[in-house]
């Protein structure tokens, strides 16, 4: 799950990171509002959206007057982003950050991820902030460093230190740097996030240490001890069709292909995907229905596959190991009834109760094109998006 900038700076606040004072806001109203408390000369207005480069993309800008920044809010407030994250269709902002204007002496980069070769937390750090970390990694690597975390210590001082003073934190300013990543350590660990980034970490005119920006992501399966953080989800900022399909328990990814899938089992879905692939065509959705799917999930499924209009065909592969086959079957002709299919359906059952299954398929009087393999079933989808 993601959470936006000035959510993430909540978080970091409450653990000691220091951030610029800001305020949010979701009108023009409460913008300049914001601005006249936090005082100042100079305010920076950031579009709040689930994407990174708003900078280059016209999502952050400095304003010197109120009258400036109430023109900026209206602007920014709105508008289409478009940024490098957001695809071309770009991203509508609803929110904005009202910020304090910070004295950039130097902009760096850091970061916590989950190293999967190590199996461990790791800060990554770099002299080379505010630009795209991608462009440091391709062109200048050795501008990259790597530091391992063991769980049992934690961050430990001397490695803070370190890693501080190997991206150019002045030697007046390594303590602050210190505790800073520390502190972030501990959003990292505790808050269970798969991604904590900072870019840019800046060093300001005053030599203190502060984090510009802040880009939390979490671990949908630590979400259950995380209330607070749960409750910072904007629905807005989600793919529609997976919200529903959240709603009904689906693990369900939008993709850009044709052919929509409904397959019980993550590694079956992937296999499927892979195997649509190799027969030539793409497929419109990962999806997940779970080992105990009932009639109504299967409903719900076909509901959301087809509110996408790309869907020339859709792929059902079930195993039946705990479900059984002809508790899918019977969900798939009430579903296919329920939202009368237009698109051409392939089905491929194996397992359990697999010949029953197929009798209420066939009995169904649908025009279901039934394969015997998976191989046959993505052959025959691909060629039914072909007409
Ligand atoms: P993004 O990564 O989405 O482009 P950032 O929050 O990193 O957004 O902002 C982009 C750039 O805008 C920063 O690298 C920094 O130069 C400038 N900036 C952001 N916030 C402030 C601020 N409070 N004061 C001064 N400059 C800022
Ligand atoms: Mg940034």
């Amino acid at each position: 799950m993601n959470i936006h900038e000035y959510q993430g700076k909540e978080i970091f606040r409450k653990f000691g990171v220091p951030t610029p004072r800001g305020i949010p806001a979701f009108t023009v109203d409460e913008a300049v509002k914001a601005a006249e408390t936090l005082g100042g000369k100079v305010w920076v207005v950031k579009a709040q959206i689930h994407a990174g480069g708003r900078g280059k993309g016209g999502g952050v800008k400095v304003a010197k007057s109120p009258a400036e920044l109430k023109e900026l809010a209206g602007k920014i407030l709105g508008m289409t982003l478009v940024t490098h994250q957001t695809g071309p269709e770009g991203r509508k902002v609803r929110r904005l950050l009202i910020e304090e204007g910070a004295d950039i002496r130097k902009e760096l980069y850091v970061a916590l991820v989950v190293d999967r070769v190590t199996q461990r937390a790791t800060l990554m750090a770099s002299s080379e902030g505010g630009m795209d970390i991608e462009e440091v990694a391709a062109h200048t690597p050795e501008k990259i460093h790597r530091v391992a975390i063991d769980p049992k210590t934690g961050l430990e001082d001397a490695q803070a230190e370190d890693v501080a003073r190997k991206i150019g934190v002045p030697e007046g300013s390594i303590a602050q740097a210190r505790d800073l990543l520390k502190g972030l350590y501990r959003v990292f660990d505790e808050c269970d996030c798969s991604l904590a980034e900072v870019n840019p970490l800046i060093v300001t005119g005053e030599g203190k240490v502060v984090a510009l920006d802040a880009k939390l992501n979490f671990d949908s399966n630590a979400l259950f001890r995380h209330p607070e953080i749960v409750a910072y989800r904007d629905l807005d900022e989600e793919d529609p069709a997976e919200v529903e399909a959240s709603k009904f328990d689906l693990t369900y990814i939008s993709l850009d292909g044709n052919i929509g899938c409904l397959v019980n089992g993550a590694g079956l879905a992937m296999a499927t995907m892979d195997t649509i692939k190799l027969y030539g065509g793409t497929p419109a959705n990962f999806l997940d229905v779970g080992g105990g799917a009932t009639a109504e999930k299967v409903t719900e499924a076909f509901k959301i596959m087809l509110k996408n209009d790309k869907v020339k065909a859709i792929l059902v592969n079930i195993f039946g190991g705990i479900m059984k086959c002809d508790t899918i079957a019977t969900g798939v002709v009430t579903a296919a009834r329920e939202v009368s299919l237009k698109v051409p359906l392939v089905v491929r059952l194996e397992g359990t109760n697999v010949e029953l299954g197929k009798k209420i398929l066939a009995e169904s009087g649908l025009p279901i094109i039934s394969a015997s393999d998976m191989g046959d079933a993505a052959q025959k989808a691909v060629a039914a998006t072909k007409g």
